[in-house]
């Protein structure tokens, strides 16, 4: 029988909820927008996390050109 440690458990758990970034499936929505404005501030441009058009820099924020999705 193996013996778990608070620090494993807590390792394991991270690893489980370690964000794969292959198809943004494990991300949350707020990391998912966090994500859009470090795209947005860095190039102008980010991945909708809605419908996965481009977003582009608008007024004050960004605005998707696919689904109209919009970023304050
Ligand atoms: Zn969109």
């Amino acid at each position: 029988m193996s013996t778990l440690t608070a620090e494993s458990f807590a390792l394991h758990e991270l690893e489980r909820e370690e964000p794969r970034t292959s198809d943004g499936g494990g991300l949350t929505l707020a990391m998912k927008v966090a994500n859009v404005w470090e795209g947005l501030l860095a190039t102008g441009v980010a991945a909708c996390p809605v419908c996965g058009d481009r977003i582009e820099s608008a007024a004050g924020g960004g605005r998707c050109v696919g689904c109209g999705s919009t970023l304050h």
